[in-house]
């Protein structure tokens, strides 16, 4: 399964989110520790999705090969900084095309939208969630892949005026219970609130004075990651954690 990690806080480097730390995303596209369900390394590309503060709109990097292999990526991730970031590094699911547009982040206006794992009985059992959306949003998915039909699902539940935390909790249940047994961690964010689910995949939390990161594994030896329990959603900003059971009132 992919790896994937957020972070809201002072400005840092990337490199110092995604590089330099002892298990960095870069160190997990090669030797993640806690791989669930299929997959050895992370290794069919990547993304990158930050936030400027020149607009509200995030810059986005998305690249179909490893990132161990792209020269570019440890200058630019030392020469660029920023309070608000969303990354992932990708194991593609069988049967999944291995482009560009298949990485996460999934991007748009202020959103960034990573998927860390698997839709059971793809694509089938999901077929009529997927009548739900109009055609047009069919029609532009990112690719044809598990996340990019959750991230139309999910912005259909944001552009009805759904709350980030209760359209990603309602994007869960609903695919689960169409797709039982799907792996199903998600990341949003607008730059200033982070929403995440734990959802049969690990999922931690840091809290320093920095900020705040969500990530698949641990990326360093920090005292502060504690593991969000399965099946809850984590929602953060650059100073706060709030964790709360999904599905339940
Ligand atoms: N199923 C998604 C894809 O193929 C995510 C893969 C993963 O988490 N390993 O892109």
């Amino acid at each position: 399964m992919c790896r994937h990690l957020a972070y809201l806080g002072e400005p840092v480097p990337l490199a110092d989110l995604l590089l330099n730390p002892g298990h960095s995303l870069l160190c997990q596209s090669w030797a993640p520790r806690d791989m669930r369900g299929g997959g050895t390394v992370n290794a069919d590309g990547f993304g990158i999705g930050w936030y400027t503060g020149s607009s509200a709109e995030p810059a986005l990097l998305r690249r179909a090969v490893p990132m161990w292999t792209d020269t570019a990526l440890p200058r630019l991730a030392t020469e660029v900084s920023s309070g608000g970031v969303l990354a992932a590094v990708r194991s593609a699911t069988v049967g999944m095309p291995v482009v560009e547009t298949a990485a996460a982040p999934f991007a748009r206006g202020p959103w960034l939208f990573s998927h860390n794992g698997v839709v059971r009985g793809w694509p089938s059992s999901v077929v009529p969630l997927a009548s739900t959306l109009p055609v047009e949003s069919l029609l532009t998915m990112d690719a044809p892949t598990d996340s990019a039909l959750l991230w139309a699902l999910l912005r259909h539940r944001l552009d009805a005026g759904d709350k980030p935390a209760d359209a990603v909790s309602s994007l869960v249940l609903a695919v689960e219970a169409a797709a039982p047994g799907s792996r199903l961690n998600l990341l949003l964010t607008d730059g200033h609130t982070v929403v995440g689910t734990a959802w049969t995949h690990a999922l931690w939390v840091r809290r320093s004075p920095e900020g705040v990161a969500v990530a698949s594994e641990p990326y360093d030896d920090h005292p502060s990651w504690r593991e969000v329990p399965d099946r809850h959603l984590v929602v953060t900003t650059s100073s706060t954690v709030d964790i709360t059971p999904i599905g339940e009132p």
